[in-house]
């Protein structure tokens, strides 16, 4: 599969990403913010757009569908409870279903509610191998979203927990926002000394996200990401998180400690 990432300058920094399959020759565009820069790009390759899919029903996820679906007429593809609320979103996709898929590639829908209770990531898969996560507003580099627009941060918590938390290392994180930097500072604002987050803060002063961003790897995030650290925080992370919210937390339910910092990083 080819992945190309758009940097949208929106006033939220949202990425749209187009995914190339080259057995099928067919092309799809993930939650597409502005149809223009698709359009110019699309024209370049000579590539139809064959697909649209919405991660979830906001606005600033779906802005494109009306210009792309005027020059295209691509298939629609939303989480079921999306459908009559994104413009032009027609298939419904489920748990496990594939789209774009070929012999060797394919990508497969996950149900993700948190962010909102209709929202769904992709799992890029090849040769029988998980190699990408498309998060859309669930997981971002070094946070989560947030829940204040039609979401739950404990449906969140549950989502994450289960279904983040067993990934492999090797899998690249592609989320739909560019809010790496201030996540960091979240971060070091609970771990100080987190060495891999300062090491990232540093790096990024290097990249523009509209030019050679980089992409993490589960690895590092579950470093860099308190949100993905629930399960067995440091002591230093409880002490901060206590520190601030004056909570301590059944250290066999990770998904109040996840809740605890949902609330931290919205008062942040
Ligand atoms: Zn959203």
């Amino acid at each position: 599969m080819e992945i190309f990432r758009f940097y949208t300058r929106s006033p939220l920094r949202n990425f749209t990403y187009i995914l190339h399959n080259p057995e099928l020759g067919k092309t799809l565009s993930l939650d597409p913010y502005d149809s223009a820069p698709i359009r110019k790009f699309l024209e370049e390759k000579g590539w139809n757009l064959d697909f649209i899919l919405n991660t979830h029903e906001h606005a600033d996820h779906t802005s494109g569908n009306e210009g792309l679906v005027n020059l295209y007429s691509p298939i629609v593809y939303a989480h079921p409870g999306a459908i009559g609320k994104i413009p032009h979103a027609t298939h419904p996709v489920k748990k496990g279903d594939r789209i774009l898929a070929s012999q060797n590639s394919h990508l497969e829908i996950l149900d993700t509610p948190g962010h909102t209770f209709c929202h769904v990531c992709l799992l890029l898969v090849e040769a029988g191998k998980r190699k990408a996560i498309f998060t859309g507003d669930t997981l971002f580099n070094a946070g989560v979203g947030n829940c204040y627009r039609g979401g739950d941060a404990e449906i969140l918590a549950k989502t994450v927990l289960e279904q983040f938390y067993p990934m492999e290392d090797e899998i690249l994180l592609y989320p739909g926002h560019d809010y790496w930097e201030t996540n960091l500072r979240f971060t070091l604002s609970l771990d100080p000394n987190n060495p891999s987050a300062l090491e990232e803060i540093r790096r990024l002063e290097t990249f523009a996200p509209d030019e050679d961003f980089p992409t993490n790897d589960l690895a590092l995030e579950k470093k860099i990401n308190v949100f993905l650290r629930c399960q067995d925080p440091s002591s230093d992370l409880k002490q901060a998180v206590l520190q601030k919210t004056g909570q301590s937390w059944d250290p066999r339910l990770p998904k109040n400690f996840f809740v605890s910092l949902r609330t931290l990083r919205d008062k942040w």
